[in-house]
């Protein structure tokens, strides 16, 4: 590709050559009558073979927008305004937003694929299952009934499902549950190296749930994809990522490891995120929510999107935005009072104050 140099992100591991997708400034916007709705601003991401980047924030923070920029998919009334996605495989560097239609059609399965929540709506009605699958690979290279057959069966059968039932099944006659299973076993066909996943879980029970993650995890294990797991559930992102991003009103405000994100989150809403969920032994008493909501993306305030909601916020947080920046190992915080959170992260959410002259 043209532009082949890439910015480095110094809280990511490894050389950037290493990694598999690398995004930078991304910035989406859709046309909304009202104006434009900043739904992804300035993103920066590497995601590397075989790691597990789960995605959170609260409904609305932008996940969907970005993986669906990722891939391409986004409606017609979304814009990518800027930024660069460089995908590498094997060597060669290509630029996923200069594609043509053709190599777009080609990414999105054999390379990266994704797994959305309405799992009903992504089937074709009125095709058996088997169908289904043998078309979705057939679009992509030469193949025969009894090659697709045979790649169905053995992933269905990974994904704990009857494969001569489901193959001869219509979509509406599984339960949502296998529905979900089916498309996990479907994104997984072409083998891609990549699988982004939305919110996979977010319509079924809890022990389906369970069940689904356990199987992303050995499914994972197995063919080595790479995930980008989008949740707003904290709980099923952790029992899967290796690093987390916290996603805030359409930017990363926080890039860690699990452990980091979740023992020694730096960016108060990361802290506010964690300090509302509740533990197995706290029960509902220790559930603290963070109050007030999000920012409205078409008339954005100024400085830092988070500051009216956030106890740490100071003046200079409501003038000017923060960049993330590198604060330790593998860990990044968009927050003027990252340091002041490590300080205050064992107080309750609510009793919480900025320190007095906080405003370095
Ligand atoms: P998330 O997946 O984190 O819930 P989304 O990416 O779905 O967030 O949405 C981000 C923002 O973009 C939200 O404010 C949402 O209302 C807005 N949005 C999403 N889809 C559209 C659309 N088709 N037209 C206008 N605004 C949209
Ligand atoms: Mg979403």
């Amino acid at each position: 590709m043209d532009d082949a140099v890439v910015r480095k992100l110094p809280w990511c591991r490894g050389r950037v050559e290493e990694a598999l997708l690398s995004v930078r400034n991304m910035h989406i916007e859709y046309q909304a009558e009202r104006g434009q709705v900043k739904a992804v601003r300035g993103v920066d991401f590497d995601i590397v073979p075989g790691e597990n980047l789960s995605l959170i924030g609260e409904s609305g923070s932008g996940k969907t927008t970005l993986g669906l920029g990722l891939i391409r998919l986004l409606v017609k009334t979304a814009t990518i305004r800027q930024g660069q996605i460089v995908y590498r495989r094997d060597g060669v560097e290509r630029d996923v937003l200069a594609m043509d239609e053709d190599e777009v059609r080609h990414f999105r399965w054999q390379e990266c694929a994704m797994v959305f929540q309405s799992a009903l709506s992504a089937f074709n009605p009125v095709l058996r299952i088997r169908d289904q699958m043998h078309e979705t690979v057939k679009a992509h290279r030469p193949t025969t009934r009894s090659e697709v057959d045979n790649i169905a069966r053995s992933l269905l059968t990974r994904v704990q499902l009857e494969p001569d039932r489901v193959l001869r099944s219509y979509p509406h006659e599984l339960s949502g549950g296998m529905r979900q299973r089916v498309l996990i076993a479907m994104s997984l066909l072409l083998n891609p190296p990549i699988v982004i996943l939305d919110e996979p879980t977010t319509a079924l029970d809890i022990l389906t749930q369970r069940t689904i993650i356990d199987l992303l995890r050995a499914l994972q294990n197995d063919m080595q994809f790479a995930m980008m797991f989008i949740s707003h559930d904290l709980s099923l992102a952790a029992e899967l990522a290796d690093h987390v991003a916290t996603m805030y009103a359409g930017r990363i405000v926080e890039y860690g490891t699990v452990n980091q994100i979740f023992y020694e989150p730096r960016h108060p809403y990361t802290l506010g995120l964690i300090k509302a969920v509740p533990t197995v032994t706290g029960g509902f008493e220790d559930l603290t929510s963070i109050a007030g909501t999000p920012p409205d993306l078409i008339d954005l305030p100024t400085g830092c999107k988070f500051h009216i909601r956030c106890p740490f916020g100071t003046e200079k947080c409501a003038r000017e935005e923060p960049d993330l920046i590198h604060i330790g190992p593998e860990h990044a915080a968009a927050c003027y009072h990252w340091e002041e959170v490590e300080r205050q992260s064992d107080v309750p959410w609510d009793e919480i104050r900025p320190a007095r002259g906080g405003d370095a």
